[in-house]
């Protein structure tokens, strides 16, 4: 606070008197660094001030507080990841991750703000609301949002979805077609209820895309042959199961004239049906993980197979290289995490497939992962990264211009990543409380070296310096106007 006193009489002084007496212009400069935004990458000095980028430009040479040397690195925007679940009970089992721990990871990993979900129970949805956001605040380290989950569209729910998404900033619903015996589905007909009020309101859905009646079907053969391991999860969730599911929600869509966003897209098959509804016209984008861009289905049959549970399953070899593509050309809009891990017990202890806790890590992995499977390949380029990671994300979830990039007005939430550095991806060298990695074959050829959010060194140099609670709830923004 002093400081910055010092600071704002100091530029007083130096306008009035155009003196330099007094010029600490800066609370920090990051000079020399390869910035690279979704439109390329370009050298320049980049001023920070207050929370916000203040300058951009070749070179930069007032005085600061502090001076970072980003030479031979790359200065990247704050990573968005839209999906992740921290702290969260999956049927009486507790995520190894709480707000504090999974932020922590979440800034080593370049990520900048997250953006959590709300589960209702019998409570108002507000207040659920409320006591969902009392759980991060105080204990995130970097930014987060929250989307809601919506079971239920009576006539007092839907209003009170109107008043999260006008008052307190959650600009986005998500449902499930799938999870009926968790009590999260939500039908059809209901849907398409909510489709139309998120069109009023120019909010976003998320729509977990599985069909429940083929799974159900699936899962009670296997299950009543004996059929138990990991490997009948997978089998039970085949690719087709994801692909209806996201044509009948892309047809819903066109009808309510509403933008969807189909999560954790898993298979070539689904990727060919949002190929075309999007070449249709409906509005329509698409998230895939890290994970399916990492393994496929085989890893099932080893003996730590459970470790690999998540819904959907991993598919097959042709199906992550059919998502490659997607990312490649475009199609696939966001790459986020869907982070929702448990520890090894948790994971191994269960006899049957369907009482395994879904869910993997990923918020550390996400911008690595791409960089060293997806740049170093040469399958995206570094603006294709900064566009899956953080440009798109800020602008489909409503928090673009204030994050998204790097100009003058955003807010600095900054990644300085280090191409040189060599990180294999084990339990030891990650910072989610999670006590194992399913990546710990992989190597990272370059990861993040300094994280910042709003102005603050969350990390620096690989170490954590940031603050408990440093993270603030954001509101995002609906489309605005809605198009009607
Ligand atoms: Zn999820």
């Amino acid at each position: 606070m002093w400081i910055y006193r010092w600071k704002q009489i100091g530029l007083y002084i130096f306008n009035f008197h155009h003196s330099l007496v007094f010029n600490i212009m800066f609370d920090l400069v990051i000079k020399d660094g390869n910035v690279v935004t979704a439109d390329g990458v370009f050298k320049a000095d980049i001023a920070v001030d207050d929370g916000k980028i203040v300058q951009l430009a070749r070179k930069i040479e007032e005085h600061s507080e502090k001076v970072i040397d980003a030479s031979g690195l790359l200065v990247l925007p704050g990573g968005i990841d839209g999906h992740t679940h921290f702290q969260l009970n999956y049927n009486g089992v507790m995520t190894a991750d709480d707000f504090y721990t999974g932020t922590v990871a979440a800034a080593f990993g370049g990520i900048t703000t997250v953006i959590d979900f709300v589960t209702p129970s019998s409570k108002s949805y507000i207040d659920e609301f409320l006591m969902r956001r009392g759980e991060a605040e105080g204990r995130a380290v970097v930014d987060f949002g929250l989307h809601f989950i919506v079971t239920d569209v009576s006539e007092e729910r839907l209003k009170d979805l109107e008043v999260l998404a006008r008052e307190y900033g959650v600009s986005s619903f998500k449902i499930f077609t799938a999870y009926r015996r968790r009590g999260l589905m939500l039908d059809d007909g209901s849907i398409l209820e909510l489709m139309k009020l998120c069109r009023a309101l120019g909010a976003l859905l998320l729509v977990h895309c599985e069909n429940e009646e083929m799974i159900n079907r699936l899962v009670d053969r296997y299950l009543s042959k004996g059929c138990v391991g990991p490997e009948y999860h997978a089998l039970s969730r085949p690719a087709y199961v994801e692909a209806e599911a996201v044509r009948r929600v892309g047809f819903m869509a066109g009808l309510a004239g509403c933008r969807v966003l189909v999560v954790h897209l898993s298979s070539g098959q689904g990727l060919e049906a949002v190929k075309e509804l999007k070449r249709s016209g409906v509005r329509m984008y698409v998230e895939t993980c890290p994970h399916y861009l990492v393994f496929s289905d085989e890893v099932y049959r080893r003996p730590d197979g459970a470790k690999f549970i998540m819904s959907p399953p991993l598919k097959g070899v042709e199906d992550r290289r059919m998502l490659w593509e997607g990312v490649s050309k475009g199609v696939i809009d966001v790459v986020g995490s869907d982070h929702a891990c448990f520890n090894s017990e948790q994971k191994l202890r269960p006899s049957r497939f369907t009482e395994i806790p879904g869910g993997v890590a990923g918020v550390e992995h996400i911008i690595p992962v791409l960089y060293t499977l997806g740049v170093r390949r040469g399958l995206i380029g570094l603006a294709d990264l900064v566009r899956l990671t953080s440009y798109n994300p800020a602008r489909i979830y409503g928090l673009y211009p204030s994050k998204g990039t790097l100009m003058p007005g955003s807010q600095a939430d900054i990644v300085i990543f280090n191409p040189s550095l060599r990180i294999r991806l084990t339990r030891e060298n990650l910072h989610s409380n999670l006590d194992h990695s399913i990546y710990e074959d992989i190597t990272a050829e370059g990861h993040i070296q300094h994280t910042i959010v709003r102005g603050e060194l969350v990390v620096e140099d690989r170490q954590f310096v940031g603050r408990r609670g440093h993270g603030k709830y954001i509101q995002r923004q609906t489309e605005n106007p809605p198009t009607i």
